[in-house]
């Protein structure tokens, strides 16, 4: 139990730690194609405003220049010099920054012609542009400070690099116009933002993300793999330990009497006894079939495991062949316990082995001998059911728990109970009976309910 929690530790650990890296990872694909979009669009953009300004020697922002210059020399100048206190000055200053800001964003025309080359080339057209505002001068014999963004100067401008879209979200800088007119010296930042650009990027992460929860899946499903196995593996070695502890308790039994047989023999009373001699040696003798018994069990099972084993079947009236063998099971081993018998076979035939089909019925109605606490009582039914013969045999004995039936069938394997040495056996007899029915075609389940006792159906096919 220790060494199962450890390993599923460690393997869910390791996954954990696995999904973590790729999750970095991730991110950091992401990021970088995230960059890339922003460096191929500005290399884009730069290839447009060169070819732009080659073919149609416009940077963009010709209406603009002319609509600020007449609005400065005119209505601007105008505004500024009616204001008489400072409170009209401030009104005009915000009036002509309404202006200044309506009018760049109106009156460019730097977006279609980049939208129009974008599509001439392929790329992706539906982008937003933003406008952001670093300076507003209205000149006539002063200066006039309009605007001025906050921590922005002259050298700003320069000291910038010439991409350098920091700072305004996913935008992408296309240019730093500085406009001057006779009136006016304007300069602001022209930003452009792809909408499905994140879909984009995702695009080109997919492939690297499909990999990774491949990844993921492919370490997941391995480690499952090999849990299973490992858990198997240790079942197995488990059962193959009772099996062990169990066959050298059940090979001592017989063999303990016989010794203790042949030390009686020895007795000089007892060899001057022939009565005793003869009970000692017949004691012997059952004890050396038993023995026989366990060991041919036990040999004919490991060379089933490495031959398909032969039936030799011959068509026979099922009826007959269940009578035989509860009768002769009644007067044997199961002589104090009460069975009863109902068959409905209406004469069926079947293609049996009769000897593997008694020792197939011994072990059962031996286990509902066996497994029981109270005086045993079997129900043994027969009858034909969809081109099978079908044989239940149920009994009052202490039952099977749901998880100890999924395995009954298996080799070795013993119930829970029957590890206490109350119940001897090798955990064989129910694993012969499912190699015999299937060697059959056919097949045998169980029901069971633990205090009330278990019902065993054999399924053989009728003889076509
Ligand atoms: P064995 O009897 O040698 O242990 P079997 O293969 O015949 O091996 O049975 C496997 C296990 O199934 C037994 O250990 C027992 O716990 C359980 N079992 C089998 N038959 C019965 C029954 N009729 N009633 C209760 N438990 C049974």
């Amino acid at each position: 139990m220790k060494k199962r929690n450890t390993v599923l530790i460690y393997g869910v650990s390791s996954i954990l730690i696995l999904i973590s890296v790729q999750i970095f990872i991730i991110r950091g694909v992401w990021q970088q194609k995230n960059e890339l979009f922003g460096i191929r669009y500005s290399v884009r953009s730069q290839e447009a405003l060169n070819y732009i300004w080659r073919e149609l020697g416009t940077g963009g922002f010709d209406t603009l220049q002319y609509v600020l210059d007449h609005y400065s020399s005119n209505q601007a100048i105008d505004e500024l010099s009616a204001a008489e206190d400072e409170k009209e000055l401030a009104e005009a200053k915000k009036d002509i920054l309404d202006y200044f800001t309506k009018a760049a964003n109106q009156e460019q025309d730097l977006s279609e012609l980049l939208s129009k080359y974008f599509e001439s080339r392929h790329y992706d057209k539906n982008f937003k542009y933003k406008i952001i505002i670093n300076n507003i001068d209205i000149i006539d014999d002063d200066t006039i400070q309009i605007y001025r963004k906050d921590g922005f100067d002259n050298n700003d401008l320069r000291g910038r690099k010439q991409f350098d879209y920091s700072g305004v979200g996913s935008n992408i800088l296309i240019r730093q116009p500085h406009m001057e007119g006779n009136n006016f010296r304007f300069r602001f930042e022209y930003y452009i933002d792809f909408s499905d650009k994140q879909r984009q990027v995702w695009e080109e992460t997919s492939l690297s993300l499909a990999m990774a929860i491949l990844s993921i899946l492919i370490v997941v499903i391995i480690f499952l793999i090999t849990y299973r196995n490992l858990m198997e593996e240790r079942r197995l070695s488990n059962l193959k330990t009772d099996f062990i502890n169990n066959m050298t308790h059940e090979l001592k039994t017989p063999l303990s009497t016989i010794t203790v047989a042949g030390k009686t023999l020895e007795m000089p009373q007892i060899r001057s006894d022939d009565g005793k001699i003869l009970e000692t040696a017949k004691l012997i003798g059952k004890q050396s079939v038993h023995l026989n018994q366990l060991i041919n069990m036990i040999l004919e099972i490991s060379m089933w495991e490495r031959t398909q084993f032969q039936l030799d079947k011959k068509k026979v009236k099922i009826e007959e062949i269940m009578n035989d063998v509860v009768d002769s099971f009644k007067s044997g081993g199961g002589n104090n316990a009460e069975i009863r018998n109902k068959y409905n076979f209406n004469g069926a035939e079947i293609d049996l082995d009769v000897v593997y089909f008694t020792t197939l019925m011994n072990n059962l109605l031996s286990n509902a001998v066996k497994y029981s606490d109270k005086k045993p009582e079997i129900d043994v039914e027969g009858f034909t059911q969809d081109n099978n013969v079908c044989i239940r045999v149920a009994d009052n004995g202490i039952g099977i728990n749901r998880i100890d039936q999924k395995h009954i069938f298996d080799k070795f394997y013993r119930a829970s109970t029957g590890n206490i040495h109350k119940f001897k056996g090798l955990g064989l007899g129910l694993y012969y009976v499912k190699k015999i029915a299937e060697a059959h075609g056919g097949d045998v389940t169980v029901s069971s309910k633990p205090g009330k006792g278990s019902t065993f159906t054999i399924y053989i096919p009728l003889s076509t």
